[in-house]
C-alpha cells in the first residue's frame, strides 16, 4: 500500500485508488515558492520516495503492464539503433550535406528513445523528476530541430532529384563529347590554316621576284613605246599589261602582309605626320586611278598624328578604293577627318554604294571574308579590310563600319 500526497484544494480527505492512498498535502509558504520547488526538484532528482512504482499505481493486469513495458523498450531499442546507423552514415560519407541537421536528428531520436526507456523503468523505479527533466531536454531539442529543418526547406526544395541528376550527367557527357569533337575539328582546322599560311608565305615570296622583274621590264617597255613612234600600236597592250601587273603586285603584297600579321612580324615605322595631307594625297591618287570618280575631302589642316605613314596610307587607300569599287552607280566618295574627344583623329570614308547586310557588318574585317551576293561582281580576295583592321589595332586605334544595304556605307577609323 502506498500513500500519495496531493494539494489540499484538490482533495480534502484521503482517497484509495488501487494499491495507493491519495492524501491531501500540507502546503507551507516555503513549498509554494518556485525557487524552493526548483531547488528541491534538482536535489531530489533520483529520489523516488514520493511516488509508488507504476505497477503499484492503479490496477494493471500483467498483460496490460507488460504490453506497455515491452513496447516502450522496443521503441527505445529502435530509437537507439537509428542514431547509431546515422553515425555510421556520417562516418562513411564525409560529403554528406546538412551535417548539423543530422546531429540534431541523432540527439532528438536518442532523447525520444530515453523517454520511452524511463517510462518502462518507472514500472519499478518511479523516477518522475528524472523523467520530467529528460522530457524537457527532448522538447528543447525537438523545437531546435523543427526550427533548423524549417530554415533548410528552401535549400532542400532546390535539390535536384535523382532523375534530374542522371539527366544532367547524360547532358554533360553529351556536351563533353561534342566539345571533344569540336576541339578535334578545331585542331584539324588550325593545322590546315597553318599549312595554308605556310603555302601563302612561300607562294607570295616566290612570286614577288618574277613580278618585280616583270614590272621593271614593262616600265622599260612603256618608256620605249612612248619614245618610239613605230611601237605606238602596242601602247594600249603594254599599258594594260602594266595595270594588271600592278594589280597582281597589290595582291602579292596583301598576301605577304597577311603572313607577316600571322607571324606577328609586321613592323611599324612610327613618326608624327600630317594626316590631312596624307588624306588629300591618297584621294588624288585614287581619283587618278578611277578617272570618273570624285573623292571629296573635308579635313582640318592641323591633324598631326603619330604612326606609320605608309601603313596608314595603305588603310586610307584601301577604304577609298573599296568605297569607289562598291559604288557602281555613284561617282562620289566623301572623306571626313576630325579631332575627337580623346585627342585622337577620326577618319570616315562615306559612299552611296551597295551597302552591307546588317548580319555581315562584323564579318567584313575577317580574313578572306567577302559578302557573298554583292561582292561576286567585284574583283578582290577579301584581305584589304583584315589588313587595315590589324594595322589600326597595332596603332591602338579603332576601326568600324556603319552601313545600310542598297544605301551606302561609312567605314571609319580613329588613331
Ligand atoms: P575585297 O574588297 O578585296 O573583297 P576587303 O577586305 O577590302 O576585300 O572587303 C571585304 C568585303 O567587305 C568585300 O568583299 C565587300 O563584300 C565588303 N565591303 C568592303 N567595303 C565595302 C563598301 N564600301 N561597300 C560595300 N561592301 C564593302
Amino acid at each position: 500500500m502506498f500513500t500519495i500526497y496531493l494539494k489540499e484544494d484538490l482533495i480534502k480527505d484521503s482517497l484509495t485508488c488501487g494499491n495507493c492512498t491519495v492524501s491531501p498535502i500540507n502546503q507551507t509558504a516555503e513549498s509554494n515558492n518556485i525557487g524552493f520547488q526548483v531547488q528541491s526538484f534538482f536535489s531530489n532528482l533520483f529520489n523516488t520516495n514520493d511516488w509508488p512504482a507504476r505497477w503499484n499505481c492503479g490496477t494493471w493486469s500483467d498483460f496490460h503492464g507488460w504490453l506497455y513495458i515491452i513496447s516502450d523498450l522496443t521503441i527505445w531499442a529502435a530509437y537507439f539503433a537509428i542514431p547509431i546507423l546515422l553515425l555510421v552514415i556520417i562516418k562513411k560519407r564525409k560529403d554528406i550535406p546538412f551535417l548539423n541537421i543530422f546531429w540534431l536528428f541523432i540527439a532528438f531520436i536518442l532523447l525520444c528513445g530515453l523517454t520511452h526507456f524511463i517510462d518502462a523503468i518507472i514500472f519499478w523505479w518511479p523516477a518522475y523528476r528524472l523523467s520530467a527533466l529528460l522530457r524537457f531536454f527532448t522538447a528543447l531539442v525537438s523545437v531546435i530541430t523543427v526550427f533548423s529543418l524549417f530554415k533548410l526547406l528552401p535549400i532542400i526544395f532546390k535539390l535536384r532529384t535523382q532523375e534530374e541528376l542522371e539527366f544532367e550527367i547524360i547532358e554533360r557527357k553529351k556536351a563533353e563529347e561534342e566539345t571533344r569533337i569540336l576541339m578535334m575539328r578545331q585542331e584539324a582546322t588550325n593545322n590546315l590554316m597553318n599549312r595554308k599560311d605556310e603555302f601563302m608565305s612561300i607562294a607570295s615570296h616566290e612570286l614577288k621576284t618574277p613580278i618585280t622583274t616583270l614590272k621593271s621590264s614593262l616600265q622599260l617597255l612603256q618608256r620605249m613605246v612612248s619614245t618610239n613612234k613605230e611601237l605606238e600600236p602596242t601602247k594600249m597592250l603594254v599599258d594594260k599589261a602594266a595595270r594588271q601587273t600592278k594589280k597582281l603586285t597589290g595582291i602579292i603584297n596583301d598576301l605577304l602582309d597577311v603572313t607577316k600579321i600571322q607571324a606577328g612580324k609586321i613592323i611599324l615605322n612610327n613618326a608624327e605626320f600630317d594626316l590631312s595631307l596624307l588624306i588629300n594625297e591618297c584621294a588624288e591618287e585614287c581619283e587618278i586611278e578611277n578617272k570618273e570618280c570624285n573623292v571629296h575631302v573635308r579635313a582640318n589642316s592641323d591633324l598631326v598624328v603619330y604612326g606609320d605613314r605608309s601603313r596608314i596610307d595603305q588603310v586610307l587607300c584601301n577604304l577609298i578604293t573599296n568605297a569607289i569599287k562598291y559604288s557602281p552607280n555613284s561617282n562620289k566618295v566623301n572623306v571626313i577627318a576630325e579631332k575627337i574627344d580623346n585627342g585622337k583623329v577620326k577618319v570616315s570614308v562615306i559612299d552611296q554604294g551597295i551597302g552591307i547586310p546588317k548580319n555581315h557588318l562584323d564579318d567584313v574585317f575577317d580574313r578572306f571574308f567577302r559578302v557573298e551576293n554583292s561582292s561576286q561582281n567585284f574583283a578582290g580576295i577579301g584581305l584589304g579590310l583584315y589588313i587595315s583592321s590589324e594595322i589600326i589595332k597595332r596603332h591602338n586605334g579603332e576601326i568600324g563600319v556603319e552601313s545600310e544595304l542598297g544605301k551606302g556605307s561609312t567605314f571609319w577609323f580613329s588613331i
